[in-house]
């Protein structure tokens, strides 16, 4: 097959994928896969067991055993626990699984870097993705660049929404451009309730003035409430470590400095509290300073946005994995596409 043709995936012959954390993002994954054709969801872990079925995991009755008993470990058939499911689903499906979305909480701040060593270790060939969101999480990625290479691994990184659709956007939107002056990302984000997202909510805590990673990491969930009660429930960030700015640099966009990210995240209402964009200003080859503007619709959830974008990031990741390129990725510089 030349290097040019599209791989057809098909219902008969479907990308098999498997999604590692089980939480608020994992199980909107399962949900997004259910009526996909080209994919078929075998294997999910979360901290305390992992499932593995050839045929297609059922979301819902995965949803229903996680939510009433803790674990996957607990669905029969198939379920198994294990206090490092991720190293022993790597090993049951080795030869199963095409790719996994790493739908994992980064905490600490070093995790999913450990994770990519466990599969670098295993021995397993495939796509990676994850939704990162700091910079310093992904420059640990790019040191094992050559290991991903070497293993086998192509490995998609800061596939969510911000860094990843918005990223994207940015990267698309500087085109018209002969010099980028500014990248400017603001997200509302809108949930029910704090509980369906604790990673996300702790690791958007830790960039709070007066917080870090590891503090926001060691809080007890009574702690985390106390603190939404004293916000009414909105956290207002500004000027975060988003791995945007890293992603687009290495793209070859502008520096990184140029680059800021922020926004408002209300954990009381799933209603948006603003509407979510970037803001791309440029200077055009006749010298016209000017601004594109991508606003995301107030009715995509941030799991519609982390989990579609992240499959589409599979998608091509297998499609180059099938064409012998491995190695680190980011949203950045490979175009997603699109999982019917
Ligand atoms: P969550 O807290 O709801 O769920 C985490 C899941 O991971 C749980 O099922 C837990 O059991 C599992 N887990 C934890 N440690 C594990 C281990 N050692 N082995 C196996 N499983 C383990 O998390 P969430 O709110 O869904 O967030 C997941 C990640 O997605 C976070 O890091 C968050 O920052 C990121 N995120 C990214 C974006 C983006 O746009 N890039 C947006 C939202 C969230």
């Amino acid at each position: 097959m030349s290097n040019h043709q599209p791989i057809t995936h098909s219902a008969r012959n479907p990308m098999r994928v498997g999604v590692l954390g089980f939480g608020g993002l994992g199980q909107a994954a399962a949900r997004v896969l259910a009526p996909k054709r080209e994919m078929r969801w075998v294997a999910a872990a979360d901290q305390k067991g992992y499932v593995y079925s050839t045929e297609g995991l059922d979301p819902d009755r995965c949803i229903e055993v996680y939510r009433d008993r803790g674990s996957l470990g607990d669905l029969e058939p198939g379920g198994t626990h294990s206090t490092q499911s991720i190293e022993d689903l790597i090993r049951r499906g080795s030869q199963g699984v095409d790719g996994y979305f790493l739908a994992l909480p980064n905490l600490p701040n070093t995790f999913m870097a450990s994770v990519a060593k466990a599969f670098i270790e295993s021995g397993w060939r495939g796509v990676l993705v994850d939704a990162l969101k700091r910079t310093s999480a992904v420059e640990q990625l790019l040191e094992l660049q050559d290991d991903l290479n070497n293993a086998g691994i192509t490995y998609m990184t800061g596939c969510g929404a911000t860094p990843g659709l918005l990223t994207a956007a940015a990267a698309v939107a500087a085109q018209s451009y002969a010099e980028i002056h500014s990248v400017k990302i603001t997200f509302g984000v809108g949930i029910a309730n704090w509980e369906a997202y604790r990673a996300t909510i702790r690791e958007d805590i830790a960039h709070l003035p007066g917080y870090d990673v590891e503090r926001a990491r060691a809080m007890t969930d009574a702690e985390v409430e106390a603190l939404l009660d004293e916000t009414d429930g909105l956290l207002k960030l500004e000027g975060m470590e988003h791995a945007d700015d890293i992603m687009l640099e290495l793209a070859g966009i502008c520096d990184r400095d140029r680059v800021t990210v922020g926004g408002v995240v209300d954990t009381r209402n799933p209603k948006k509290p603003l509407s979510t964009n970037v803001r791309v200003t440029g200077r055009t080859f006749e010298g016209k300073i000017s601004t594109h503007t991508f606003t995301l619709g107030d009715e995509t959830s941030m799991a519609a946005n982390v989990c579609g974008p992240a499959f589409g990031y599979l998608k091509a990741g297998i499609n180059l994995h099938r064409r012998g390129i491995h190695g680190l990725f980011t949203a950045a510089e490979v175009m997603p596409q699109f999982v019917r």
